[in-house]
């Protein structure tokens, strides 16, 4: 059938056109998947931001940037597979605003390649996506923090507890919020259910992109609150 297809109406490259012919994805050609900037240490230990400062000039492997030291985040670690910007930006647009919903799955794989060198030393209970607002759900058709967290769950034999954070009003877009407008804007968005489950829990939230941490650090309070004992956030990218 995919060949029928290709024959008939040749698959290009979503972002540059280049014809997609017997590559893998009929989306995005190789050139462009393998353009992804990746996220590539020296990084502030809690948040990921890249730091600017070569690795030998950081002093200690624990250093922390001086928005973490100024306010730390309510998670032990955030870190991203890639940054979000170039190819990497454009391939996560594509699976969000343009239903390229078949993105999804090499999208987890990222997130499972780089799996046990984020999170190797963590014994972790169960991984939460951080959830969509059923309004957006209807408008997007999918839950994309939920599709990349079930791959990765499947992939790394960890529990997947969808259930755990709900989102119970609707946020505006935090696209061109400051970081405080963020923080305001999604406090009181999620609610938590099956809160016991939290307890002496260390758990992963999920998410496609990680710009502020404001909406990973509001589900991170919650989880905190119901007890659990170690929170990371891993994302597919970070704005940089
Ligand atoms: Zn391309
Ligand atoms: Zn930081």
């Amino acid at each position: 059938m995919r060949a029928l297809l290709d024959f008939l109406l040749p698959p290009r490259c979503r972002l540059c056109g280049r014809s997609t012919r017997r590559q893998p994805l009929p989306w995005v050609c190789q050139g462009c998947w393998l353009a992804i900037e990746y996220a590539t240490p020296p990084w502030c230990a809690q948040c990921g931001q890249p730091l600017a400062a070569p690795a030998e000039a950081i002093a200690s492997p624990g250093h922390r940037c001086g928005a973490c030291l100024l306010t730390p985040p309510p998670f032990e670690r955030a870190r991203a597979v890639g940054l979000y910007r170039g190819t990497l930006r454009e391939i996560l647009h594509l699976a969000k605003y343009q239903g390229v919903y078949g993105l999804l799955a090499p999208l987890a794989e990222l997130l499972q390649a780089q799996f046990a060198f984020h999170w190797g030393d963590i014994a972790l209970d169960a991984l939460v996506p951080v959830p969509l607002h059923r309004q957006r759900l209807r408008q997007r058709e999918f839950d994309q923090a939920l599709v990349l967290a079930r791959g990765l769950a499947r992939a790394c034999g960890i529990p997947l507890w969808a259930d755990v954070l709900v989102r119970q009003r609707a946020t505006v877009s935090q696209v061109g919020l400051n970081p405080a407008q963020r923080r305001q804007n999604v406090r009181g968005a999620f609610a938590l259910r099956h809160a016991e489950r939290c307890a002496g829990a260390a758990l992963l939230l999920i998410d496609d992109v990680y710009t502020t941490g404001a909406t990973a650090g509001e589900c991170a309070r919650l989880l905190r609150r119901a007890g659990a004992r170690w929170i990371g956030v891993y994302t597919v990218a970070r704005v940089a």
